[in-house]
């Protein structure tokens, strides 16, 4: 099937700021690919979700670790859509505030890198293929100020060193790509109150608006960049 509406995919869209990216985009008529590990899950947030957007919610299920499921789901939105124009690596785990890098578990690390990283990869190489065949491909890579260099000082080891991790990924996607048209960002979305960031975070809503606007960026748009609300953010 083919639709003129852009096709998204947002990765562990079942809560916190991928379940308000992925209501976002909606909202803008898009058709998204809600995914969530367990299917419940996603099911559920497109149940909460769905009722008065001019888009699309569909769910569906990911676990960026699992490379069977990536490609299953990306052989399944060539056979309904043909390609995807947007991709959101949203899906993350572990801010290991009490953690050091002097101490730390390496197989926690490993661990963390498997999803925050590696996940990440795993998902832009296995739709490739489909975002090129997108007139105005987009990836966003939910990154973290935690992950820059400039900025970066002790503790939270394991996910500063993916964050850091995702973001070379991110310079180097986006020069391979930019011949091709495909804008690749890494976005941080500030501390946000969520599972993960916990109370005293900003809404949501804050958070997913510089994803958006990544998500949404015209042709001649930046490409290899790292963002907070739009603002670029010292790698
Ligand atoms: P969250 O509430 O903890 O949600 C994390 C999401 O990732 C959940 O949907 C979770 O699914 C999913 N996930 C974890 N492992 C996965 C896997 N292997 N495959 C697929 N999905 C998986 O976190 P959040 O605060 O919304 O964070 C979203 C993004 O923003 C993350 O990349 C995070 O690093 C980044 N970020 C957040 C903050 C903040 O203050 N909150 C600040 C900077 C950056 P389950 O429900 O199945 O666990």
């Amino acid at each position: 099937m083919s639709t003129a509406a852009p096709i998204s995919l947002v990765t562990g869209g079942n809560r916190g700021i991928g379940r308000e990216t992925a209501r976002r985009l909606a909202g803008l008529g898009h058709t998204v690919l809600l995914s969530a590990r367990r299917p419940q899950d996603a099911a559920r947030a497109v149940a909460g979700l769905a009722p008065g957007l001019p888009g699309r919610l569909l769910p569906c299920r990911l676990d960026v670790t699992d490379a069977d499921e990536v490609r299953a789901l990306a052989r399944r939105v060539e056979e309904e859509f043909g390609r995807l124009d947007v991709l959101v690596n949203n899906a993350a785990v572990n801010y290991d505030t009490s953690r050091r890098a002097v101490s730390a578990d390496l197989d926690e690390v490993r661990h963390t890198l498997e999803t925050n990283l590696f996940g990440a990869w795993r998902t832009v190489r296995a739709f490739l293929p489909l975002l090129r065949r997108s007139p105005r491909a987009r990836v966003v890579n939910v990154s973290s100020e935690s992950g820059s260099l400039e900025l970066m000082s002790g503790g939270t080891p394991a996910y500063g060193v993916s964050k850091a991790a995702l973001n070379a990924l991110t310079r180097k996607l986006a020069d391979e790509l930019r011949a091709e048209g495909i804008l690749v960002n890494a976005v941080c979305p500030g501390w946000v109150a969520t599972d993960m960031g916990g109370p005293g975070g900003g809404p949501v809503g804050e958070g997913a608006a510089g994803i958006v606007r990544a998500a949404t960026l015209p042709d001649s748009g930046p490409t290899g960049g790292f963002f907070r609300n739009g603002e670029p953010l010292p790698w």
